[in-house]
């Protein structure tokens, strides 16, 4: 499944773009987040389930610089919310089908 091209979280709007695998390979990430910019990039040679889990994991960096809370955990609580999170959507579906029913804004 494609990816989203823009997400809006907190007041930002993101733009998703690539991530090319030469320059992920280099740096040793998967994923970036500019907030300055409002730029999240992803490396599209992944499996779903690890580019959903990048995806995952990009936004709550954005969540976390937006809620300016103290950089010195960031990566790790990053990672770990991000890896419960895409377990929890991973294996109930009827509960993000109840999160996407539930917080549907009217149109
Ligand atoms: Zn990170």
């Amino acid at each position: 499944m494609k990816l989203p091209e823009k997400v809006k979280i907190g007041y930002r709007n993101y733009k998703i773009a690539d991530l090319p695998q030469h320059e992920a390979d280099a740096r040793g990430l998967r994923g970036t987040h500019y907030a300055h910019a409002g730029i999240i990039r992803i490396e599209r040679n992944m499996d779903t389930e690890q580019q959903a889990n990048t995806f995952i994991h990009e936004i709550l960096h954005a969540c976390w610089l937006q809620c300016d809370i103290n950089e010195e955990l960031e990566e790790h609580a990053v990672t770990v919310l991000a890896n419960q999170l895409t377990q929890v959507f991973q294996d109930n579906p009827e509960v993000t089908k109840y999160l996407r029913s539930a917080l549907a804004k009217q149109r």
